[in-house]
Formats: C-alpha cells, structure tokens, sequence
C-alpha cells in the first residue's frame, strides 16, 4: 500500500460508523420529523439526555448479565479517572433524569421521545452497526395495559406514515419477581438437560439469566430452545390478566399479532409485556422495534416507584424498509454581471431568503454562460440574472431551468411566481 493510501485508510471512517451525505440525508430529516409529529400528536415531549453517561447508570439500568453490558459498551477513563460509557441505549438515561429533576412530580403519566445515536461494540454487518441511531419512546407512571396497546398502536401509525409495509408484531409477556423464579427454575432444569448442545455463552447463562437464552442468535440454540418451558404457562394472576387484557387492547386497535413465548428482549430489566415489530422485508436484523415495560427499573434506581414502558426503533432499518421519496430541492441561482450587480444580487438574495426562497449565490466573478452552466450543475430550480441594465430597470429576468422559459419582474413579481410554481 503506498503511503498516501495507508494515510487515507487510517483517516477512514471507524469500523461500524457511517457518514450520512447529503442526499441522503433528507431522508433521515423526513423520517425523524414525520416521528416528532407522531409522537406529538400522542401527547409526547422530546427529552435530550447526554451522549456518555456514569458506566454504572448502565450496569445498574441495562444490567450486569445482558450482552450489551458484558460485550457491546463503549467504556472509557476520562481524564478525571471517570468510568463513562457512550450510551447503549436511552432508557437509563432516561430515569435517570427524572430521578435528578424530579421530574416524577408532574402529573403523570410522562411521556418522552427522543431520537439520536447510540453506541454498541456489535459484530458490524448490513443492519448492525456500532453507531446507529434510534428514535425511542417512554411513558412513566402508567400501569394500564391500555398505554402498552397504545404505544404499538404509535409506532405503526410512524411506522405506516413512512410507507412501512409487510411487517408483523410479537407480543409476549416476560413475567415479574413474582412469578419469574417458578418459570427460571424450570428454564433452567430442562436447560441444563440440553446443555450439551447450547453454546458456551448459553451454558453461562443457565446459571446468570436463563431467559436470555431466547435471545441467542445460534441456530442450534435456537432449535433447542424450541422445546424450553414456556413463560406465559407460568405467569401469576397480576401478570396474566395485565397481558388478556393488553391484548384485547390491541384487537381495539385492529392491530394484529403473534404472541412469541420466546420472545425475551436483550435486556434485563424487562417485566411483563415485551414486543417487537419485525419485518419480511430484510435478511436476518429484522427487527425494526423492540419494545417493553419495565416497572421496577426506576424503584431499583432508588427512584420513586413508578412504572415505566417504551420502545426503540432502529433508525437505519427502518430507513432500508421505508418508502420514503426525498423533496426535490427547489433552489433559485441569483446570476450577477460585474461588482455592483454583485452587491445588489446580495441585498435581492436577503429579501428572496426572508420570503422563505431558498437562495444561492456565489462569488466567484462568471460570465452568463458559466453562471448558467453553475446553475445547471447545482440544480437550481430558477436563476434570476442581475446585470446593470436590470439594476437601472429594477426588472429582473427569471429563467425557469426546466422548461427553460424566461420571464422578466420586479423582486416581488419574482418572488410570488417562485411561489406560484412551488
Ligand atoms: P438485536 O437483537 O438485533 O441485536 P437488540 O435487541 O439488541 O436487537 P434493542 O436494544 O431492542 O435491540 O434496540 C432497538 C432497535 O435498535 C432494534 O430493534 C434495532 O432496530 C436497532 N438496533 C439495535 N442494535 C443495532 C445495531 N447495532 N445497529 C443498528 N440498529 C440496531
Ligand atoms: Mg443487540
């Protein structure tokens, strides 16, 4: 490799992170404005936490035995000596900050979105990425399972606003303290059985978290797992009238979906409904959305007791699945002939900018022709030409670059004709 091509590999982008161009980047704005009005209209608030946080807000949030925390955080000493982590998620972040504003004091239930990058240490490949972008929901203080219908009831209306089609929601209900160690025992003794063919990860986790072992993505384990005890056979009655009822919920909706016994969520601190929204459409990193309550998270913070439920979508599948056109870019190119049309173009692009048309013009001193040519390159819409005639006339000409028409008027003239044609 010769020097200079060794220098441009060093200066690459990092091994799971990407540049969002221009171009594509429109249809990020168009994707994550159509999810603020969602979530507006359902009554929600944008919360904006901090990127890094304390590595314990993880640890104790996500939790010591799931896999983002065992194998997928990006954990760093600051200068100070600090263990800070990029987050992994948002949820954590999340409690946290209500615990430190006291935000549980407003009347409840609170509900938050947010949309920005998380960072995961993933095998990076089509769909998996180790900066990826998530728009994520939460409400506290609600234990109807009503809000659990709701929530997914959101999500596909964002979901179906974005064009999303052929998609299939799971539901499940993952237990609570009461009656999870009942269902880990039985897990764990047919696990144990078959512990000769889990992998050595799920081996581990028979002991550690033994529903996590759902969550393996190696096919043996899968096809094993198959055949595991289910948990909805051993919910108490709290958790199995909470899970009829956020069902019959969902029927209110017209949303159908499957009941996934062995869907568990990668996280910890999940209890009772868990829910994912996945796709036909793309290979294997399928899901779209996942989702779940979690009403002892903020308790076990040293928190209030509040229950808490929410959701995250991945930004980058749900963008490879959406059908989402970007807006054409309607730009006007303001053409000046000499110094003093220059200074006038620049006052004239101020007015044309303040009525909400987009303005370009550039200083480099052109000819007509060259001005059309740039024009053309930068695919204006319009240009509108100021040469020292027009300047005396206080006429401009405007050239329509699609049709290639031109027409001639005053600033205000020009501007409602841009108007007109949108
Ligand atoms: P997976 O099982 O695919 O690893 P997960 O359970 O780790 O997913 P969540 O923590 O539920 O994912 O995150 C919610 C959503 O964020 C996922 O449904 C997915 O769309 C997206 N997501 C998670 N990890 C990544 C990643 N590394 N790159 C891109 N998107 C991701
Ligand atoms: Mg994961």
């Amino acid at each position: 490799m010769s020097e200079d091509s060794q220098a441009k590999k060093e200066l690459a982008a990092i091994k799971g992170t990407k540049d969002i161009l221009p171009g594509e980047v429109e249809i990020w704005q168009k994707a994550e404005a159509a999810a603020r009005r969602t979530f507006e209209l359902y009554g929600y608030r944008e919360l904006r936490a901090p990127v890094f946080e304390a590595t314990e807000l993880f640890e104790k949030g996500t939790g010591e035995t799931s896999d983002i925390v065992l194998k997928e955080m990006y954990t760093f000493t600051d200068k100070g000596g600090r263990s800070l982590t990029l987050r992994p998620e948002y949820t954590p972040s999340v409690v946290r900050a209500i615990v430190e504003h006291r935000l549980d004091l407003l009347p409840q239930p609170l509900r938050f979105y947010y949309m920005g990058p998380m960072f995961r240490y993933d095998k990076p490949q089509k769909g998996r990425y180790r900066q990826f972008h998530q728009i994520d929901i939460e409400v506290f203080g609600e234990k109807d399972p009503a809000i659990d219908a709701e929530i997914i009831e959101m999500a596909h209306s964002l979901l179906s606003s974005l064009n999303v089609t052929e998609t299939e929601t799971l539901v499940n209900s993952v237990g609570c303290k009461a009656c999870r160690p009942a269902y880990h025992q039985a897990l764990r003794a047919e696990a144990r059985l078959k512990s000769e063919s889990l992998c050595d990860d799920c081996r581990r986790k028979i002991d550690t978290n033994p529903l996590r072992i759902f969550d393996c993505k190696v096919e043996t384990c899968r096809a094993v797992a198959e055949d595991f005890p289910r948990i909805t056979d051993y919910l108490c009655a709290e958790c199995s009238d909470h899970f009829a009822r956020f069902r019959a919920y969902l029927d209110v909706y017209g949303l159908p979906y499957r009941v996934d016994p062995r869907l568990v969520r990668g996280l910890d601190y999940y209890t009772k409904t868990a829910f994912e929204i996945v796709t036909t459409k793309i290979g294997s990193q399928n899901a779209v959305c996942g989702g779940g309550r979690y009403d002892d998270m903020m308790k076990e913070f040293g928190g209030p007791d509040l229950c808490g439920i929410g959701f995250a979508m991945g930004m980058e599948r749900l963008l490879s699945i959406a059908g989402i056109q970007a807006p054409p870019r309607k730009t006007l190119y303001l053409a000046y002939l000499g110094e003093e049309a220059k200074k006038a173009g620049m006052s004239l692009a101020g007015i044309f900018r303040k009525a909400g048309i987009e303005c370009l013009v550039e200083f480099k001193d052109k000819g007509l022709k060259a001005h059309l040519g740039r024009a053309s390159k930068t695919g204006a819409a319009w240009v509108v030409i100021v040469g020292e005639d027009e300047l005396k006339k206080g006429r401009y000409p405007l050239k329509d670059m699609s049709s290639g028409i031109q027409t001639e008027g005053t600033p205000e003239e020009i501007m409602q004709s841009v108007k007109d044609r949108g």
